[in-house]
């Protein structure tokens, strides 16, 4: 019933590429962060900067009192009316969601857009217990059909074009589906309207809870949120517990970077805000009111000091936008529900290294990630700290790199770090790569070092730097005598190696 992968391989992942995706992809991204460039210059870089700050303070103040804050949503949101359920994992969040449907005769379920119930699988285990579940949000609705999960936080189907889509249309709804977006709209929107008017539960995702006033806050593109969250009698909402935020003081700062960051406008289309369910004097809205808090993996998160700030996140998708990996492959090759640089820290602490220890290593470094995120989560920073978990281990997790890795990296330590054996590699590397090389490049290595070449070609080994430091300027690094010294030690230590070998070899004859 869990989607949570058993194993993450990026780099497999990566072959399956489509063609046709980054082009899309990149299509989408560019705008967003034209989008957003614009309006940084209109709002000033320099209080923009500020603005982060201040964003940055007021989710780190939140995170590291999550006791204090959530205490007081629950009173908050049990005062206005409506009901707290705290889910530990996956497993629980799912039984308290049945119960509910239960206890309501629930058949349809409408659904506006929530990650956190993709982590969790929500819609299969409902749709096992025989509850038909329809994502509502446009891109959602598009990847229900397709099958397959949200390769973007924010724009689901951003890998799909319109042609796939009309043919999507064509195949699943069997109607005469044009590849022009206005008209794909049209076709989702009758179908879907006819759905929130019969369905007996909504649920949602909260971008933002605030805990003074026990307000769940949605922000959406589309009205589905609202229709979600007001036409079915009983309202589920469900948020990572890492989505409180102090006060509406907190939420008013929030809003304005979530916005800008995320699709480029000053505010989003629709800002709902909803606490608890309908009251006495009050026309619409539903006449119960849910609000399921999920761990999940998330107070394990807490106890690093370093990749603690991976909860700052406010899921607004820029540090996907900005990322040439995702760019260039797309959100599924990250295995999971959280894609790009959040998915490549959130997915190995989620779900633990053992099972995504590819992604860490998914990113370039380059650093545009950590610059554009509008709550400064240091994500470079968080990388480096994952890759270190999984080679060597820390107080979270044990390594879980392969041996061969483990060991290839201390070799890499005792070969750099000691100078005759260091001269060796660059008299030896020349001789065995001659077989591999095709000019400047090795496009193919043998087992394990396949796992590279699967996606790039390794440059060939050039030339000892020191010789080229010597021929470039003139100034030898190694004086002569020294390197002499080094070559006669290098040749009387594989002499003496022979010889020791060719002993053993002849006293075990002679036994
Ligand atoms: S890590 Fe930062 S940039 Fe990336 S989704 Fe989260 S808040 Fe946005």
């Amino acid at each position: 019933m869990s989607n949570a992968p058993t194993h993450i391989d990026f780099r497999a992942n990566v072959q399956h590429v489509p063609p046709q995706m980054p082009p899309s992809v990149q299509k989408a991204t560019t705008k967003f962060l034209g989008n957003r460039a614009g309006l940084v210059e209109l709002f000033g870089p320099d209080k923009w900067e500020v603005l982060r700050q201040a964003g940055h303070e007021i989710r780190l103040q939140a995170i590291n009192h999550l006791d204090h804050y959530l205490a007081q949503l629950e009173a908050q949101v049990t005062r206005a009316g409506g009901q707290v359920h705290w889910a530990r994992d996956a497993a629980e969040a799912r039984v308290i969601v049945l119960r509910i449907a239960r206890e309501h005769n629930v058949k349809r379920v409408v659904k506006a857009k929530s990650m956190a119930t993709e982590e969790i699988n929500l819609n299969h285990a409902l749709e096992e217990a025989g509850i038909q579940t329809l994502e509502t949000d446009l891109g959602e609705y598009i990847v229900q059909l397709a099958g397959e999960m949200p390769s973007h936080i924010i724009v689901p189907a951003v890998h799909l074009t319109k042609e796939g889509i009309a043919d999507l249309f064509r195949e699943k709804l069997g109607v005469d589906a044009p590849a022009e977006p206005t008209a794909l709209t049209a076709i989702a929107r009758a179908r879907l309207r006819e759905e929130f008017l019969a369905a007996e539960m909504g649920l949602s995702g909260a971008n933002f809870m605030v805990a003074e006033t026990g307000t769940i806050v949605l922000v959406t593109t589309e009205g589905n949120g609202r229709m979600c969250t007001t036409l079915p009698p009983v309202h589920v909402a469900f948020a990572g517990i890492d989505t409180v935020v102090p006060d509406l003081h907190s939420l008013s700062v929030l809003l304005k970077l979530l916005a800008r960051s995320a699709t480029g406008q000053k505010i989003s289309t629709y800002t709902s805000f909803i606490r608890g369910p309908r009251q006495t004097a009050e026309e619409n809205g539903p006449q119960e009111f849910h609000l399921i808090l999920l761990d999940n993996g998330r107070t394990r998160i807490l106890q690093d000091e370093v990749t603690r700030e991976t909860l700052l996140c406010i899921r607004c998708g820029a540090c996907l936008n900005v990322c040439p990996v995702y760019n260039n492959v797309g959100g599924h090759a990250y295995g999971w529900v959280y894609s790009g640089p959040i998915g490549s820290i959130l997915s190995p602490q989620l779900l633990g290294t053992a099972v995504a220890a590819d992604l860490p290593f998914a990113s370039s470094l380059c650093g545009a990630c950590g610059d554009v995120c509008p709550v400064k989560i240091p994500i470079p920073k968080i990388l480096l700290h994952l890759r270190h978990r999984v080679v060597e281990g820390d107080q979270v997790e044990s390594a879980t790199a392969s041996q061969i890795i483990q060991a290839g990296v201390n070799a890499g330590t005792v070969a750099f770090g000691t100078p005759w054996l260091y001269q060796l590699g660059t008299l030896l590397l020349p001789l065995i790569q001659k077989p591999l090389q095709r000019g400047e490049w090795l496009p193919k290595l043998p087992p394990p070092f396949d796992r590279w070449t699967m996606v790039r070609p390794f440059p060939a080994f050039g030339a000892d730097f020191r010789a080229w430091w010597n021929k470039r300027t003139g100034r030898p690094l190694t004086p002569k005598w020294m390197r002499n010294a080094a070559i006669i030690a290098i040749t009387v230590e594989v002499v003496l190696a022979l010889a020791w070998l060719l002993t053993r070899r002849r006293g075990g004859r002679r036994r």
